[in-house]
């Protein structure tokens, strides 16, 4: 992770790259010997074990792995629709074996040349009593065309060897895969001697790690898979460390930062609040007030992570935080991500309030100038006790009189800078209030050890309890074909006095085309389908004023069907709609779907989601997939498997890890936007021990040297000074 200075110097100065390579490079992001040293391989082919075709009988079934090598004999395409596969002969000099496609035929049939020269790696099974191996990874031996792979120089030597991604740019100027591996050969040879160990030896030792120069050979060109496999440990290992390290570094400069307030949490307004409420709160509920309660209570500034799935809760749970945070005197400011969602925040804690005497604002962009001074002027002068609304909040020109407690729905919308932007604003209070006390919400379950990670630096608390009075809400799926059984379907849901959502995807490359889809589909329900009925639209693009009336006139039960795009998807809550109908599921997230279907079942009513997809993935829903190869098929498996998990569970916690494992953690997070370095290596899910033992080590080390100043240390603090400087900004404000 540390290096002496030459490794922070241009690619130039690296045999083999002159300035049109250099540039080439860069538009990939790789500017210094650093970045290119750590251009690690996505993948690599084994060629030390590669086993004859004639022996491929012995392993059927086996759930083994395999690679053989063989030319091109013949290909053919067999069947019909639906059943129609693509199958191609490979030989070598001991036998012949099918390779078998079932998707994407059209594209392998003009995919092979006959006699070329592949390698081809998957798991053998058996059709027929014969060996055959199915949609298995390829890679072409002797290249066909200019920038494809080319292993051919490497069949003698029977090693293992690595991929790099190229791309046109760089095949421009000779670096495809063949190109970069010279580089990057050139590269080891000349520096890696100046490769600089960050971690002490005992520390390697304790740990089990290889030395970065070891590694970082390795991870290009593996002596074995053995070592390849350490090698990378040990790049995860850092990766991970230096992540830890810096939520280590986060949280200790919280603990040991300004005071903050320690409230007396004997609160009458949240005594009347539970009283006043038509349910009583759950053990759940209850269990977490109290850690937030014994937070609050503590003259540490409070930094606590509220998790709990769609609808288990956790409004009524910060208004109860919130209401002590009021009658200790001081203010309370709720962030909710969007304009939609603070109006019913607004909406809902008003009516919880009832007629307890509390001033309640509502602060969004887009108010008028007149009653937006009147807002600022109470929220300045502290009248305003709560005050709910949008990033509206942190605009510069908002002063709170006396804020100090700090409530932020959905973090995932949200950076971390925006977090402490919030918090910066009780600094800023006119009455200089200390460290607010800070609870930050989410509805995306995330698996605990996983939350611990991101928010390295928050405490958390879970409601994993759903109120009784829930309905289980029933998932269907639905073909565009089947669409009128649907509106069939939403008709007696109406007729029986119902209300239902159909939501459209909203695409942002696509905000128009989707708006357009949104709006036919409305015009067309209002005027043929349902002609008789009342059916609203609600989009994005609506000035608030428009959504507000719109929502209102749903909430009150004017509107029958509301047509809207994903502006819904978190929040409302209207008890009465029991129908979710999504069009175009496949293009949904998991956590958005989750969340959609979560807007219903909010009532006493049996309520149901209905998922709409694409007549072409009837054929793929009930398939079980094999490896596929190209990346269109990666995105049609993925979105089968999202939909299938809707179907499967509603268990939030078990959405969110198959969330997590379709879209890798770095798009899952949010990485960017939580001030952490992104991962290049590592794996938040799959490599969760190596992330252990990171965490624990880290932790350790910050809590012994918090200043990173042992002589044992310097290289570590001179890594992160030079490689983590922005990331280090959050914890200097933090
Ligand atoms: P979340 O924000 O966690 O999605 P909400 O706070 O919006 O959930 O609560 C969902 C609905 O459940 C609201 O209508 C709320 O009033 C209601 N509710 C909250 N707590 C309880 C409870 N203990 N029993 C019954 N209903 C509850
Ligand atoms: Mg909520």
């Amino acid at each position: 992770m540390q290096f002496n200075k030459d490794l922070n110097t241009s690619i130039r100065y690296v045999k083999g790259i002159g300035p049109k390579r250099a540039k080439a490079l860069k538009a990939r992001g790789i500017e210094t010997i650093h970045d290119l040293l750590y251009y690690f391989p996505y993948a690599y082919l084994d060629l030390s074990k590669v086993e004859k075709i004639s022996n491929l009988r012995l392993i059927v079934n086996s759930g083994q792995w395999v690679t053989v090598i063989g030319t091109v004999r013949t290909f053919d395409l067999l069947g019909r629709p639906p059943r129609q596969r693509f199958v191609v002969v490979l030989g070598d000099d001991s036998g012949t074996v099918p390779i078998v496609f079932f998707q994407s035929v059209q594209y392998f049939k003009n995919a092979f040349k006959q006699g070329e020269m592949l390698a081809v790696s998957g798991k053998v099974t058996d059709f027929h009593n014969r060996p055959q191996i199915v949609h298995p990874s390829i890679d072409r031996l002797t290249s066909t065309e200019e920038g494809e792979e080319d292993f051919e120089g490497f069949l003698h030597t029977k090693g293992i060897v690595p991929k790099y991604g190229s791309s046109e740019e760089l095949r421009d100027v000779n670096l495809d895969v063949k190109g970069i591996r010279r580089i990057m050969k050139s590269l080891l040879d000349n520096f890696l001697g100046s490769v600089i160990d960050p971690l002490p030896k005992d520390f390697r030792e304790r740990n089990q790690l290889l030395t970065l120069q070891q590694s970082l050979s390795n991870v290009h060109f593996p002596e074995s898979q053995t070592v390849l496999d350490a090698a990378r440990r040990r790049l995860k290992f850092d990766e991970l460390f230096s992540m830890q390290l810096l939520l280590a570094l986060r949280r200790k400069s919280l603990k040991i930062e300004m005071p903050g307030i320690a409230f007396h949490i004997e609160s009458t307004l949240a005594r009347q609040l539970v009283d006043s409420l038509p349910f009583k709160l759950t053990k759940a509920q209850i269990r977490v007030i109290n850690e937030i309660a014994a937070d609050m209570r503590s003259s540490k500034p409070m930094n606590r992570l509220l998790q709990g799935d769609v609808g288990s809760g956790k409004t009524v749970v910060s208004l109860i935080a919130m209401l002590i945070a009021v009658d200790n005197g001081y203010q309370a400011a709720f962030m909710a991500p969007t304009e939609i969602l603070a109006e019913q925040h607004y909406k809902t804690l008003a009516n919880f309030m009832g007629n307890l005497p509390i001033n309640v604002r509502l602060l969004v962009g887009g108010q008028r100038s007149k009653l937006r001074g009147d807002i600022l002027e109470d929220v300045r002068r502290g009248s305003a006790q709560i005050v709910v609304g949008t990033h509206a909040l942190i605009q510069e020109h908002v002063k709170f009189g006396r804020l100090g407690f700090v409530v932020i729905d959905e973090q995932h919308r949200f950076g971390v800078a925006q977090r402490i932007a919030l918090k910066e604003k009780a600094f800023e209070s006119i009455d200089h209030t200390p460290h607010p006390d800070v609870l930050v919400m989410t509805a995306t379950p995330i698996p605990r050890t996983l939350s611990l990670t991101l928010y390295g630096d928050l405490d958390v608390s879970i409601i994993d309890e759903l109120p009784t009075n829930r309905q289980s809400i029933q998932t269907s799926l639905k073909f565009e074909f089947q669409r009128e059984s649907v509106f069939q379907f939403l008709r007696q849901q109406i007729v029986l006095g119902r209300q239902a959502y159909i939501v459209y995807p909203l695409v942002e490359e696509s905000e128009k085309m989707d708006l357009k889809a949104a709006t036919e589909s409305y015009e067309m329900l209002k005027s043929t389908v349902f002609p008789d009925l009342t059916i609203g639209l609600i989009h994005g693009r609506m000035v608030p004023n428009e959504k507000d009336e719109i929502m209102t006139a749903f909430t009150e039960g004017e509107i029958n069907i509301l047509v809207a795009t994903t502006v819904i998807e978190v929040g409302v809550d209207i008890p009465n709609a029991t129908v979710m109908v999504i069009e175009h599921a496949e293009r949904f997230g998991l956590a958005q779907l989750h969340q959609l279907r979560g807007r219903v079942g909010r009532g006493h009513e049996q309520s149901y989601c209905i998922l709409i997809v694409p007549n072409w993935m009837a054929k793929l829903i009930k398939r079980t997939f094999t490896p596929f190869i190209d990346a269109e098929q990666e995105e049609q498996r993925k979105a089968v498997r999202r939909i299938q998990t809707m179907l499967e569970t509603a268990d939030g916690f078990k959405i969110a890890e198959i969330d997590l494992e379709l879209r890798g953690p770095g798009e899952f997070f949010g990485t960017r936007q939580s001030g952490l370095p992104e991962l290049q290596i590592a794996n938040l899910v799959s490599d969760l021990d190596i992330l252990s033992l990171a965490r624990r080590e880290a932790f350790q080390l910050i809590e012994h040297d918090p200043h990173l100043r042992y002589p044992e240390h310097q290289q570590l603090r001179k890594h992160f000074e030079e490689r983590m400087k922005d990331a280090l900004a959050f914890v200097q404000v933090g």
